[in-house]
């Protein structure tokens, strides 16, 4: 029983074995089908580049058909190796001739054809150093075509070796300069993401089905980056026109406030000079920019720069009116109490004008009071007309009174026959003391006989008034010249005339009143 289920072990592993031998075995004879068709496939299509090589391809194709297994196969396989290795080594031109037969056979007419013959003269005479040379030539060769207008250029000796993919090299060609025109596109950054997958599309997808779609997203696109552009220029101008309009206006103010004084000219100057720099700034940067966020960066850099010289400006300008205000301060108080001064100044010349005028000893107008009233009187008396009588008064013999009772006897005297005299007249009639014992009286609105009344009064007075020496009665009496103002008088003519008619009472006895003549004493 042993036995029985050892050999059926081992015949059960036998088939195994047999059936993974098979299965081997076809792998293999496929990988070996695949493997001489590619060879084949690559002897053919090295043809051509090597006459040594192409009869070395012939027998590696020959040996394939019939199996991989050749020795002779492997024989030859090295002989390829080695003659490669010495064509690389040897650096022995190419073998052109069946590439020449090949595109004079797709040329299709005799311009074509020419050309061919010129550059495989050329090739085989050794001109063109090797092979990147020749299809170098050959490419200037269709390039030079290309630029011709013939109609035959579309149908050109690489159009033609490329089987008529023609319309995937434009597309190449197109894709590559697309793709450079965005990436030197200035794209606004919200416009960045439909610029990364419009670019994407052209990398990935631009054929001769597609190109059309493609072309009018990216000119979809383009129009609307063009837009984009015409609204920031707008903004742009309409952003400047409103600083300029700020400008403007703040360039109006500091020319007004220039106009105050010449320092704040200077700085007004000054400011219009740093506005006028900020403005030809901005123009000129408004020209040449094309983006607006580095424009409005650029502007409010350039308004902080303003602002900070207002801020100055306003800060200096602060000072300046402070200052200003104390001095105005300043001056008001000097000037205040100037005028205190000055009134106090006008009271005392008023009370030294006042103490000027008066006659110390009897307290009436002195001889300058007279001078200033008979001049008012005179031009009011020649305005008004009316009567205006002058009596002028002297002590009779005074001298001997002096002389008998005393200088101050005299003085006495003297201020009693004052007073007598002027309590005498109206408030509104004027007495002064004209100088040593003598009077001199204005009578406004009083006639001649009015005025003589008066003064034969006023005589009486005097006469009467009971003047004494320490209890010693001293007779007094007082003579009086009168003359009233008549047409063409003026005030020393009217004196004159009363002095005459004083001195005729004075001749006529004394303690007398005289009347002057009418213009004749
Ligand atoms: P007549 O009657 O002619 O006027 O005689 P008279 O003595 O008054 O003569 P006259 O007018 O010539 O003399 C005036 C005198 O008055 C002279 C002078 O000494 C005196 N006299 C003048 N002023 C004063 C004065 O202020 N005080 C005193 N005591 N005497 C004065
Ligand atoms: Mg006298
Ligand atoms: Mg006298």
């Amino acid at each position: 029983m042993a036995t029985d289920t050892g050999e059926q072990a081992w015949k059960a592993k036998y088939a195994q074995l047999s059936s993974d031998i098979d299965t081997q075995r076809r792998h293999w004879e496929t990988h070996e089908k695949i493997l001489c068709r590619a060879i084949v496939r690559l002897t053919m299509a090295t043809q051509g580049l090597d006459t040594t090589i192409d009869n070395q391809l012939t027998q590696i194709r020959d040996l394939v058909r019939k199996g991989v297994h050749s020795a002779k196969l492997l024989q030859q396989l090295d002989q390829l190796t080695e003659s490669i290795i010495r064509i690389e080594r040897q650096g022995k031109p190419l073998d052109a001739a069946l590439l020449f037969q090949f595109l004079e056979y797709c040329a299709t007419d005799e311009d074509e054809k020419a050309d061919l013959r010129r550059v495989r003269g050329r090739f085989e005479s050794g001109q063109l150093a090797d092979a990147k040379a020749l299809f170098f030539t050959l490419s200037q060769l269709e390039y030079s075509r290309e630029k011709d207008t013939k109609p035959s250029a579309k149908t050109g000796i690489l159009n033609k070796l490329f089987g008529g993919n023609r319309k995937q090299i434009d597309a190449a060609t197109l894709r590559r300069n697309l793709i450079a025109l965005l990436d030197n596109l200035e794209i606004p950054a919200a416009e960045q993401l439909r610029s990364g997958r419009l670019k994407e599309r052209l990398l990935a997808e631009l054929d001769a089905d597609n190109i059309e779609a493609v072309l009018n997203d990216l000119v979809g696109f383009l129009w609307t980056i063009k837009t984009n552009i015409q609204k920031e220029q707008r903004e742009i101008e309409e952003f400047l026109a409103n600083i300029t309009d700020k400008l403007t206006e703040m360039e109006i103010q500091a020319d007004g406030v220039a106009a105050m004084t010449s320092e704040v000219a200077r700085e007004g100057e000054a400011m219009n000079t740093a506005f006028s720099g900020h403005m030809e700034e901005l123009r000129s940067s408004a020209q040449g920019a094309t983006d607006l966020t580095q424009l409005k960066g650029l502007l409010h850099s350039r308004l902080d720069a303003i602002a900070r010289q207002i801020s100055g400006y306003r800060q200096r300008e602060t000072k300046r009116v402070k200052e200003m205000e104390q001095q105005l301060q300043g001056l008001t108080s000097r000037l205040q109490s100037m005028e205190l001064e000055a009134g106090e100044l006008r009271t005392k010349l008023r009370v030294a004008h006042h103490t000027a005028l008066i006659d110390s000893l009897t307290a009436l107008p002195n001889r300058g009071a007279y001078d200033e009233r008979i001049k008012q009187e005179y031009v009011r008396w020649r305005r008004f007309g009316g009567p205006l009588c002058m009596l002028v008064w002297d002590i009779d013999h005074f001298k001997a009174i002096n002389d008998r009772f005393g200088h101050r006897a005299g003085d006495k005297a003297i201020a009693i026959i004052g007073h007598v005299l002027a309590s005498g007249i109206r408030e509104s009639d004027f007495i002064a003391r004209y100088g040593g014992e003598e009077f001199v009286m204005l009578l406004a609105g009083t006639e001649a006989v009015t005025a003589a009344a008066l003064a034969e009064n006023l005589r009486n007075a005097v006469k009467n008034c009971g003047f004494n020496s320490e209890g010693t009665p001293i007779p007094i009496t007082v003579s009086c010249g009168i003359a009233c103002f008549q047409p063409g008088d003026t005030p020393d003519t009217v004196f004159v005339r009363a002095d005459r008619a004083l001195y005729r009472a004075k001749n006529d006895g004394r303690d007398r009143c005289q009347v002057a003549a009418d213009g004749s004493d």
